[in-house]
């Protein structure tokens, strides 16, 4: 049957299409972590719907929450709501007690893209300036703002002109080191040359954003004391500094937001992924309020603050609340990776396993001590994972990272029968 709905998906549906060519199964439901095919086959949902499905596929808390909604009201453009505001409070609250104040929230729309547009739109309107600082490896999304600041120029083939003045330095990346002027210790003088030296080439940017993790480049986690720095000079210079936290926020490691773990303040945060609950559209901006500078209906959007949406993310949130979930991610996360380092031991082609949270990188390398990257060998391991019944995404600066981004609430049960998936599949790689 999965084959039947992909050849017809092959035929009638856009060749964009890009998850089943990795993952070619027709899927039919899905509850918690696990995912059924229409086939019957049931897989261990380690992607996650791309790092979404914090809360697990149709969680029931959730679900009554947006049932609830659904009856009353659906779409309502930016009108007030009890409902909406009540979300708005919510994030505020969230945020660590001496900077709630300080900030306000906004919606972008539904994806995640609307919100990293309206972040760049919002910089570059309170600046006056244009230019945008990105990373390599960073992804933001596919609309040409978002696009334009995404380094892979996979996604930009014959697109060359989508946004002027971006430019991209070397993402913080503590198992490769990739720059040396750019360890955290040189963060200052690479930046400070960037903003203030006339021959850099580069006029002084609105700001520069950059994932406190990054999700697409392999779940990197910057040395400590990185964003920091960065965050330091970029305000010593006048630029502000916005916090994609798309992939990485909404509890992926444990806490509300991965700046939380820092003490990095950003100007602008960008939300969505996994503040829709279950799956439901929403993205935003939780942005300093002395950088306000939006003129009446400076972003607008249709389905900008759906309701239904802003339902599932307050169910998301009572629901995390109420179970814990903040503390059971850390400790799952601890117990995966060390499952993962383990694993690590016995084969010599995992180079390093990362994580913090359920926000885990495990990254392949044909030597340990050259890390020449090893894509070929995760191919063929993603393929025999998959052939048993366990689905995780491919990422990386070299596509050589296995990206787990599983649900939070995944139970170590799962977490072990994944594990024994992942020492079988690996067994018939080496063979
Ligand atoms: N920013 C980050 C960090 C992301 O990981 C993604 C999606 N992978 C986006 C932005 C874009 O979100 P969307 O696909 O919803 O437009």
């Amino acid at each position: 049957k999965s084959k039947k709905l992909l050849e017809l998906q092959k035929n009638i549906e856009g060749s964009v299409v890009s998850y089943p060519r990795s993952m070619p199964i027709a899927i039919k439901q899905a509850k918690g972590s696990i995912i059924e095919d229409v086939d019957g086959n049931q897989f261990i949902d380690f992607f996650g719907g791309c790092g979404v499905l914090n809360v697990g596929h149709g969680n029931e808390y959730v679900l009554e929450y947006v049932k609830e909604q659904q009856r009353k009201l659906i779409h309502a453009l930016d009108f007030p709501t009890e409902n909406k505001l009540a979300l708005i409070q919510k994030i505020l609250n969230k945020l660590p007690e001496h900077i709630q104040d300080d900030y306000k929230v906004t919606f972008g729309g539904p994806t995640g893209s609307d919100a990293v547009e309206a972040a760049i739109k919002l910089a570059k309107i309170k600046t006056g300036r244009d230019g945008i600082i990105a990373f390599s490896g960073g992804y933001h999304g596919m609309t040409s703002g978002a696009l334009a600041v995404t380094s892979d120029t996979f996604f930009r083939n014959n697109l060359t002109s989508l946004m002027p003045n971006v430019h991209f330095a070397p993402y913080n990346y503590p198992y490769r080191n990739e720059s040396n002027s750019y360890d955290q210790l040189n963060a200052i003088d690479y930046f400070k040359n960037m903003f203030t030296n006339g021959h850099s080439g580069i006029l002084k940017p609105a700001a520069i954003i950059v994932e406190p993790i990054q999700g697409e480049g392999g779940n990197i986690i910057p040395e400590d004391g990185y964003l920091e720095e960065l965050v330091r000079v970029a305000h010593e210079n006048d630029v502000l500094v916005i916090f994609d936290e798309i992939q990485c926020g909404f509890f992926r490691t444990g806490s509300f937001l991965e700046f939380m773990n820092t003490k990095a303040i950003p100007d602008i945060i960008t939300f969505s992924k996994g503040f829709g609950g279950i799956g439901f559209p929403i993205s935003g901006l939780i942005y300093k309020k002395e950088i306000e500078a939006w003129g009446a209906a400076a972003h607008i959007g249709t389905f900008r603050g759906n309701q239904v949406s802003i339902a599932a993310a307050r169910g998301a949130f009572d629901f995390i609340e109420e179970y814990n979930i903040e503390e059971y991610t850390k400790s799952i996360g601890v117990y995966l990776v060390e499952k993962l380092k383990e694993l690590q031991t016995e084969n010599p082609f995992i180079g390093e396993v990362r994580g913090r949270g359920m926000m885990i990188g495990v990254e392949f390398v044909k030597d340990r001590t050259t890390k020449e990257p090893f894509p070929e060998f995760i191919k063929k391991f993603r393929y025999e994972c998959f052939q048993r019944g366990l689905l995780f995404e491919v990422g990386g600066h070299y596509n050589n990272v296995l990206r787990l981004v599983p649900p939070l609430i995944t139970t170590h049960a799962i977490v072990d029968a994944a594990m024994e998936i992942m020492i079988a599949s690996i067994k018939v790689c080496m063979n």
